[in-house]
This record gives C-alpha cells, sequence and structure tokens, in this order.
C-alpha cells in the first residue's frame, strides 16, 4: 500500500491502545473536544484486565484509589476487586462516556515515524498508512516478558507469569515461581492451595506487606506526607502486623522501604507460615528435573513461573523517538517528548497507587499540554528542556507527589507560549531552541526495532 500524500494530514490525533490509559486518556479529549481516533489490537476494550491478567487476579490498590473519580466503582464492589469487575468497570466506563464507538479495534500499529511538518506516519499491520497531527501511545508496560538466565538445561515446563492464566496450570503439580513482586505473591499463594508442592526463589529480600491494616486496604493508610513520615507510618504497621521477615525464612529486605515496589499479598505470607509455601534463595542453575539453589539446596519441580517482571518498549516507534533507561521513558511529566511536537508516551510509570486517580489528572495535563502546543512553534519539550526541567529519574513515584506534578505543571503551561517567545527573542541566543529536522520521508517504512 502506497505512503498518502503529504497534504492528506488527519487533523486528529491517534490514540494507540484501549487499556485504562487510552480510555482515560480518550475521555479526557471528549471533555476538550479534542479530536482523535483510537486504535485497540486486541478485539474488546480494558488492556491488561482484558487479555492479561489471570482469572483469580484482584486488584492489590483498592477500588477508592483505582477507580477514575468522575465515574466511580459501583458502590457494591469489594474493596479490591477482580479482574472481571475491573473489566466489567472498564466497559462500564467506556459506555457512560460513548468512548466504545470511537474505538477501531483489532488494529495494530506497527510502525509510528515523525514526518516533515510535524505530522506523524502510522503504519497498520494490515499494510494500511495514515497520517495524523499528533500521537498519544498508551501500549501499557505488562506484555514484553523479561526472562531471568540461568545455566544448566530444565526438562520441566518454563513460563511467564504473562502466561499463567488459571490455577488448573498448577494443580497437582510441583511449582517453583521465581521473583518476589505482586504476580509471584499472587501465583505462588494459588500453588500453595491446588498445586503438590509450592516453592518461591527470592534473588533478594523484599517488603512483603498484608493488604489490609486496621481493617482498611494497607494502601490507603499513606496520605499526602513527605516520604519519610509514609515510611515510619508503614514501619510501624508492619512491625504490629508481619513483624521480622526471617520469621517466615524470608530474608530481610536489602533496600529501603518504598525503594522498590513493595509486595502487597496477605496470603503469600500466611501461606509462609503455614509451610505451604517453602522459600529458597536464588536460582544457580537448572539440572534436569531439578533446581539448585545459591545456598547448595535443591528441589524437584514441573513447573517454573518465571514471575520476573516487564521491559518497558515500544517496538512501533521510529528509532530515536523514546529514551527509555531500564524502565523509565525520559519524557517531561512522564510523558511529553522532549523533542517531538505533539509525541506523548503514557502509563509506563509505577506509581504506589492505583491507576484510576492518577491517570485522571495526567490525562488532564495532557489535553492542556496540546493546546498549549497548538499555540508554540517549537516543541513544547524542547521548551521545557530550555527551561530545565527535570526528566524522570525512576518509574516508581509517590502518588502525592505526582499530583502536585501535574498541578504545578498545569500552573506553568499557559506562561509557555510567552516564554517562548521571550527565549526566541533573547539577544544572546548562544543556544538557540532545538529544532528537530525530522528523516526525510522514504518509500520504505523506517526500521522498527
Ligand atoms: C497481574 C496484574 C495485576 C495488576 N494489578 C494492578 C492493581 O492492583 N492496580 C493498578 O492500578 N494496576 C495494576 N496492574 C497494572 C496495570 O498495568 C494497570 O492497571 C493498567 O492496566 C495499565 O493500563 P494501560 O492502559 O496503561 O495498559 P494496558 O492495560 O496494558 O493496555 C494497553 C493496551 O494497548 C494495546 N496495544 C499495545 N500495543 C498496541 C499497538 N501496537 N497497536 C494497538 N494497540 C496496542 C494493548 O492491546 C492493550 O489493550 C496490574 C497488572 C497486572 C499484570
Amino acid at each position: 500500500m502506497s505512503m498518502p500524500d503529504l497534504e492528506d494530514v488527519l487533523p486528529r490525533f491517534a490514540i494507540i491502545g484501549a487499556g485504562p490509559s487510552g480510555l482515560c486518556v480518550a475521555r479526557t479529549f471528549v471533555r476538550h473536544g479534542i479530536p482523535y481516533d483510537q486504535f485497540e489490537a486486541d478485539a474488546a476494550l480494558g488492556g491488561i484486565w482484558y487479555h492479561g491478567a489471570y482469572a483469580t487476579a484482584h486488584i492489590i490498590s483498592s477500588r477508592k484509589i483505582s477507580q477514575f473519580p468522575e465515574y466511580p466503582m459501583p458502590a457494591g464492589y469489594p474493596d479490591f476487586p477482580s479482574q472481571q469487575q475491573v473489566l466489567d468497570y472498564l466497559n462500564a466506563y467506556a459506555e457512560h462516556f460513548a468512548l466504545r464507538d470511537r474505538i477501531t479495534f483489532n488494529k495494530k500499529i506497527t510502525l509510528v515515524q515523525p514526518l516533515p511538518g510535524g505530522s506523524w506516519n502510522l503504519l497498520f499491520e494490515s499494510g494500511e498508512y495514515r497520517r495524523y497531527k499528533g500521537v498519544v501511545v498508551c501500549n501499557g508496560h505488562h506484555w514484553d516478558r523479561r526472562w531471568p538466565s540461568y545455566s544448566g538445561q530444565f526438562n520441566g515446563e518454563i513460563i511467564h507469569s504473562k502466561d499463567y492464566k488459571s490455577p488448573e496450570q498448577l494443580r497437582g503439580r510441583r511449582v517453583l515461581v521465581i521473583g518476589g513482586g505482586n504476580s509471584a505473591c499472587d501465583i505462588v499463594s494459588e500453588a500453595a492451595r491446588v498445586a503438590a508442592d509450592a516453592h518461591l526463589s527470592l534473588r533478594h529480600g523484599y517488603w512483603f506487606m498484608p493488604k489490609t491494616a486496621l481493617g482498611k486496604p494497607i494502601v490507603e493508610l499513606i496520605g499526602p506526607y513527605p516520604l519519610w513520615l509514609q515510611r515510619i507510618v508503614h514501619r510501624v504497621v508492619l512491625a504490629i502486623c508481619v513483624g521480622d521477615y526471617r520469621r517466615y525464612g524470608l530474608p530481610l529486605p536489602n533496600h529501603r522501604l518504598f525503594d522498590r515496589h513493595p509486595s502487597v499479598s496477605t496470603e503469600a505470607l500466611h501461606y509462609l507460615k503455614h509451610g505451604r509455601i517453602h522459600p529458597h534463595p536464588d536460582v544457580a542453575r537448572y539440572d534436569g528435573a531439578e533446581v539448585e539453589f545459591v545456598d547448595g539446596t535443591r528441589v524437584g519441580a514441573d513447573l517454573i513461573v518465571c514471575a520476573t517482571g516487564y521491559h518497558v518498549s515500544y517496538p512501533f516507534l521510529a528509532p530515536g523517538l523514546a529514551e527509555v533507561r531500564g524502565s523509565v521513558v525520559r519524557n517531561y511529566w512522564g510523558m511529553i517528548s522532549p523533542q517531538y511536537r505533539h509525541l506523548y508516551l503514557v502509563g509506563w510509570g509505577q506509581p504506589r497507587s492505583g491507576f484510576g486517580n492518577l491517570l485522571e489528572p495526567l490525562a488532564e495535563t495532557l489535553a492542556q499540554s496540546i493546546k498549549t502546543q497548538d499555540r508554540m512553534q517549537f516543541p513544547l519539550g524542547a521548551v521545557l528542556r530550555r527551561l530545565r526541567m527535570p526528566l524522570p529519574e525512576s518509574h516508581l513515584a509517590d502518588p502525592f507527589q505526582l499530583e502536585r506534578g501535574y498541578r504545578k505543571a498545569r500552573r506553568l503551561l499557559p506562561l509557555l507560549p510567552r516564554i517562548e517567545r521571550w527565549l526566541c527573542s533573547e539577544s544572546d541566543n548562544a543556544a538557540p531552541l532545538p529544532v528537530l529536522s525530522p528523516p526525510v520521508r522514504s518509500a520504505e517504512p523506517m526500521r522498527v526495532y
């Protein structure tokens, strides 16, 4: 299929993905009157909650902080709704705000490429090209499996937690789960119920937290306090509810609380105490039907589940469009490209919160950024760079700090067109605003990485 003419730019945004992030962005665009088309690779909306999370998953963030404040979850939902309840809720959200008809399903984008004049070329799996004014990428960060690597050969089955769907995969088998995050806790607890044996291998100590304390979801115990105070509150709660991890056979955490994502699971701690989960250190090597750990102990296993996380990746972005360092996307306010006009990457961060209450202010800031960008000559990110705004250093974030950051950003946005004019008219314009010359249009799409 030939590429469209340069004049054929659709004066709209393309939103890639119809998970929670894409839906919230779409809803916010509707409210702001920003025209868009939305594309979803799957046959239905909901993202992880449609295709990814196992059937027995319940959110670890609570209903209160995971719902979109503008459209609360049904009052009858429990504190920790199930995968199906979250999916039903997202469908109801899309219905309520009439978002569904504007989503094209089974439409995967395979290339996003900047073109001269500042517009964007999108290539679909079907081979079709379209040109858009801008692109909002909401492709999620729980799909590009990160695998551990050990020497030796394992004769049983090895899967990633992404491919764990139901307890039937564990039933009656000797299961080893590698990893200490939330998925690992869920799966090894399920194995404790239905498997012949449930083993857990940890590379280092984690902060394991119960899901509730004082009858409330533990995630709701934090408030808009400084991090040190949040740490003290949680350390006290943990001392009372959990105590010393070594009494569960677990290593002590090797990092400060909240320096990494804590693992929220009452069940894992429960089954460790009941001897249904056997903790082990890191795997040293595979040896046929057995696994040897770094302390020299060995266990036999039929199934290994690698709950070892995901890479943040954008396989459809042409080279150079996004700088991803580990799990961190180096974009202003977590979404605005430092170089390109109207390229936004949403939803890669992992704040200690639920998706809803943070996506709303993020999407609002995005909509206001788009309107501001339309009044500016240079890419918004380039101006923010000249103002020496900091780029994110971590994918983990304090939700209250994030909200404050979005509020600050929205206060700054109306000033940016004037700041840009002022920067341009500076007499000693020694360091002019960087202008990116997009790659020259070629007959063939650029290499996808
Ligand atoms: C087991 C599990 C438990 C979790 N528990 C919680 C929790 O308790 N609380 C919480 O807030 N979060 C939780 N999460 C995190 C979860 O990622 C978020 O809740 C939320 O789904 C993120 O939304 P998203 O739209 O950014 O990404 P996703 O939900 O991953 O949606 C991305 C969408 O983009 C589509 N897409 C990707 N690439 C393309 C393409 N090239 N073209 C077209 N479409 C594309 C995908 O098909 C998908 O539908 C959990 C995740 C997992 C795996």
